[in-house]
Order: C-alpha cells, then structure tokens, then sequence
C-alpha cells in the first residue's frame, strides 16, 4: 500500500509538477497538522500551501501559460518568481509578519521551507499556519490595490482611445 502511494506521489510529481507535496509527505500518515489545527481557515490555508492550490503567481501563472520565469512577485522589488518559498520565507512585503510568527533564520534555506511545512512541532505549526493566512489576506488586499492601479494608470489610455473612436465615427 506505501509503495502504491509512493508512485503515486512521484506520478503526481511529474505529471503535475507538485513538487512540494512530495516533499512534505514522506510517510503514509494522518498530518499533524490536520488535528493541531483547530479553526478551519488556519486548516484551509496550511493544506493549499502544501498542496498546491494556493494563488502565488507560480501556480497561478500555469492558468495562462505564463512561463516559470516570467511568473514573479508583484508585491516586492527583488524581480523574482513568486514561489511558496519567496512568500513564506523571503517576500519584503511579510516581514512583520515573519517577525512574528517564523523564528528567525540567518539564511532562508530550502531545508528550512520543508521543515516549517512538515513540522509536528504543535507551536511551529500553529505560528505557520497563522502566517500564511495572514499573509495571503496581506496579498490579497495587496493584489486589488495593484490592479485598482493598473487600471487607474490605464483610464487616459482607454479615455483617448475611445474618443479616437469617437471622431473616426463621425
Ligand atoms: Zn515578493
């Protein structure tokens, strides 16, 4: 039965590039999490990150066919893909949060990531819980200012537009 769901892991792995699944799940057991979560939403928030099914541009980007490269951090100017590791760990834009709820780490380390991720340490999970739903409300609002800019920056453009239009029209 474990080795059935090792390949079914790796298959996943593959074929739907959910690389960090495969990672944080190394053994055939109920997640720690899943219980010392009491609230559904710390619940919800934990699992799309580890699952996958979160909105940072690197999953969100596969929607549209973005390249991997191209899918980068709207939020912060270091010009990198928006990745659960940038957002978690790296991301200017959460470090209050980060303050708070993510021991410190000299260097952010990839072994560092995983290690939050799948930790049964009932505080570590707890506090990473409540940073990652923090933080996605943070971008969320973050997101709708951005595009209520965007679209601000574009209302000359689509004013002039329309009265070309306007006088080719008549
Ligand atoms: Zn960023």
């Amino acid at each position: 039965m474990i080795s059935i769901y090792r390949v079914g892991v790796q298959l996943l792995t593959v074929l739907q590039n959910l690389i960090p699944i495969s990672k944080f799940k190394t053994s055939f057991v109920r997640e720690p999490y899943l219980h010392i979560l009491k609230t559904d939403n710390l619940r919800k928030h934990m699992t799309a990150v580890r699952t996958v099914s979160h909105k940072l541009e690197i999953e969100t980007g596969r929607y549209t066919n973005t390249p991997r490269i191209d899918r980068k951090c709207k939020l912060c100017s270091m010009n990198v893909v928006e990745s659960e590791f940038h957002f978690l760990l790296i991301c200017p834009k959460y470090n209050i949060l980060r303050r708070l709820y993510v021991p410190h780490r000299a260097w952010p380390t990839l072994q560092y990531f995983h290690k939050l991720l799948s930790s049964e340490n009932k505080k570590t999970i707890i506090n990473t819980a409540k940073f990652i739903m923090y933080a996605t409300q943070c971008r969320d609002d973050a997101i709708i200012q951005f595009v209520i800019m965007s679209l601000n920056t574009c209302k000359p453009i689509l004013a002039e537009t329309v009265y070309t239009i306007t006088c080719d029209a008549s």
